[in-house]
């Protein structure tokens, strides 16, 4: 287990070094040990461990966390979603590919693909919550941006783009060669330019004539109210930066909402179950949901003579509605709860209710229920040690009732 080093002697600097101070140190020695140049078998191990260190001090909290606790991660969350780790496992590699090593691999591609820069695609993951009420999400993400030194241009102060004096500007190069066949004329881009058709005298030292750089990137993005799952936002010019100051990519936010655990969406509208008695449901009653926004509460009215399953709406307390405003329905399905055990009282009750209805039952539970009824209010009778003809009668008249 090899001891790991502290991350400011990794990139070579101060611990009070500012920004600027430690990218430049990172892309000088990153230059050096990044796979794609370096044929030494140690400089994978050894660009990984400069990533690392490069990428806890390029970002301020990790750098504060790092500072005090002598991790990245520090004591509490950090407030914002990062998408790093996420890169880390292939987009940072493809980021520092394109850098370091780029200039063949994507010449390749042809001039005009090559000076553009690409879209980049995260997802997001948003609750039902911020979906409804429309929320700012912060995130994290490496990507390569605009060089700061010379603002895109790749150029260092002072210097010029001149025409390139072997493709003489139109960024190919044209080989012949003899073969069997005669022979064979190929175009292949620039060597001298990587298809640029202009050289630089003096490129900028920080992005090696590039005009962009591996960044850690800090954006906020507003997720709009009622946006669906797998909604995208495009954020312009927010993906990878261009070469020498061509267009950047965007950055595509997907959206992906997470699971509610009352609520179902369908549309614009909000699913829930609620439960209700058999005698609810045959009387009638309302039943208050706590609604998607903030201290909002449903009333659901429940008809006398609710069905189970039945559905029951809501207009207007639903999700908002992306276009034309306005908010969707709230939908109860209702279930109707038969209760599995019964006091004394509420059976014979029930009894008596299916006697007036003529609906046969288990004779059993009747009697039983009558006979219950009878003990306890006979029970309750001695315990009082005083007769109550009324509570008696009663129970008479009910157990008479079953049992004619
Ligand atoms: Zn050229
Ligand atoms: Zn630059």
């Amino acid at each position: 287990m090899v001891e790991k080093r502290d991350y400011y002697e990794v990139l070579g600097v101060e611990r009070d070094a500012d920004r600027k101070t430690i990218k430049r140190a990172f892309l000088k020695l990153a230059r050096k040990v990044h796979p794609d140049v370096s044929d030494d078998p140690a400089a994978e191990e050894q660009f990984k461990e400069l990533n690392e260190a490069y990428s806890v001090l390029s970002d301020d909290v990790k750098r504060a966390n790092y500072d005090r606790f002598g991790t990245a991660e520090g004591a509490g969350g950090s407030g914002y979603v990062d998408f790093s780790d996420i890169f880390g496992g292939m987009g940072v590699d493809d980021i520092f590919s394109s850098f370091f090593g780029g200039r063949s691999a994507s010449s390749q591609r042809g001039r005009a693909a090559r000076r553009q820069g690409r879209d980049m695609a995260i997802s997001l993951e948003v609750t039902l919550e911020e979906v409804a009420r429309g929320c700012k999400k912060t995130i994290a993400y490496d990507r390569l941006a605009p060089c700061d030194d010379c603002g895109g241009t790749g150029m260092a102060e002072g210097a010029s783009e001149q025409e390139c004096p072997r493709c003489h500007g139109t960024g190919f190069v044209t080989t012949v060669q003899r073969s069997v066949f005669g022979q064979v004329q190929s175009s292949s881009p620039c060597p001298e330019c990587g298809g640029e058709g202009t050289v630089l005298d003096s490129p900028c030292e920080m992005c090696d004539g590039q005009g962009r750089t591996p960044n850690h990137e800090r954006i906020d993005v507003r997720i709009p109210a009622g946006i669906s799952s797998g909604g995208q936002l495009r954020v312009q010019g927010m993906g990878e930066a261009g070469m020498r100051g061509a267009p950047a990519g965007d950055l595509i936010v997907s959206v992906r909402v997470r699971d509610h655990e009352r609520f179902q969406r369908s549309g614009d509208d909000l699913v829930c179950e609620i439960e209700v008695s058999m005698v609810q449901a045959a009387l009638g009653c309302t039943v208050e949901v706590a609604g998607i926004m903030p201290d909002e509460t449903i009333p659901f009215e429940i008809a006398a003579g609710t069905q189970h399953g039945e559905l029951v709406i809501v207009e207007g307390l639903g999700m908002p509605r992306m276009s034309g405003g306005g908010r969707g329905r709230s939908a109860a399905q209702v279930r109707v709860l038969v209760p599995r055990e019964l006091p004394d009282e509420a059976r014979a009750l029930l009894a008596r209710y299916a006697a007036l209805m003529g609906e046969s039952v288990e004779s059993d539970s009747i009697s039983a229920a009558a006979q219950d009824a009878a003990a306890a209010s006979e029970a309750e009778l001695a315990e009082h040690d005083k007769p109550s003809k009324s509570v008696v009668d009663r129970i008479r008249d009910a157990i008479d009732d079953v049992l004619e």
